[in-house]
């Protein structure tokens, strides 16, 4: 059993079937990548799986339980972290300011995290966030204003935002759209530096091929919202159905 399965998802949106018969299984520790064309449904898959939107039919399992119905801040307590588009960070606030939101939500009672049940001692989670923007290579940055940063390093104080939560699975819709390629390349080294530093599975939404046969151990491709073939990158590459729907070739 994969860390996160999927079985027989539908979602319509009216008359649009968006997602149909979607079937997914994610292998704890591993990168999976979920390609596919514009509206092929990747990301009403990740809606589905975070609780922003609830499946018509079928079920989403994740570590064995149920998230069908539970909230957004409930399925993020059970271990799923979501990475956006545009970094979700607050520009007028420093970077250790930052860190220090998830950890404020977390005293003030506003959501719990299952991280922070061990940890009582306030100089216990400042230790815990400058250990995170270490980990992300952000530490020399504590003191900046999180508006001022690169995008690259936006995205990295994103991940440490994200990473303090622990999650055991991250979800990253298109990490690297609309990014120069020195800042994908960034992405790309950072993603691969916390993989191989913690436990976590990674399912990426990505239309830069490179990006995703540079990190993905599986990849499902999407089409008008149904599984076209699940395989790993080397089968992806050269499979006819793949070239043909996706690749244009
Ligand atoms: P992708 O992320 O693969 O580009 P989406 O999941 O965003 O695709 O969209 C899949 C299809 O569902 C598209 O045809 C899109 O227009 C439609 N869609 C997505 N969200 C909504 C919504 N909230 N209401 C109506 N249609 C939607
Ligand atoms: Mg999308």
């Amino acid at each position: 059993m994969g860390l996160l399965e999927v079985k027989d998802v539908n979602k319509r949106f009216g008359g649009l079937q968006a997602l149909g018969d979607v079937n997914l299984s994610v292998a704890e520790n591993t990168v999976h990548a979920i390609i596919g064309p514009n509206g092929a449904g990747k990301s009403t898959l990740l809606n589905c799986l975070v609780g922003k939107l609830i499946p018509d039919t079928g079920s989403v399992m994740f570590a064995g339980q149920s998230v069908l119905g539970r909230k957004p801040f409930e399925i993020n307590q059970m271990g799923i972290s979501r990475v956006f588009q545009t970094p979700e960070i607050f520009g007028d606030l420093t970077v250790f300011e930052n860190m220090m939101i998830p950890l404020f939500a977390k005293r003030d009672g506003a959501f719990r995290m299952h991280a922070f049940e061990a940890v009582t001692d306030e100089a216990d989670l400042i230790d815990e966030a400058e250990r995170m923007l270490a980990e992300v290579n952000m530490l020399e940055k504590r003191d900046f204003h999180a508006g001022s940063l690169s995008r690259g390093d936006k995205r990295r104080l994103e991940m440490a935002m994200c990473l303090i939560q622990r999650p055991k699975l991250l979800l990253l819709d298109e990490p690297t759209a609309g990014m120069a390629r020195a800042d994908t390349n960034n992405t790309i080294d950072l993603l691969k530096e916390i993989k191989s530093k913690r436990d976590i599975t990674m399912c990426i939404i990505e239309h830069d091929m490179h990006v995703v046969f540079s990190l993905a151990d599986r990849i499902t491709v999407l089409a008008q919202g149904t599984p076209l073939v699940e395989d790993t990158p080397e089968n992806i590459k050269g499979h006819p159905k793949v070239k043909e729907a996706y690749l244009g070739e």
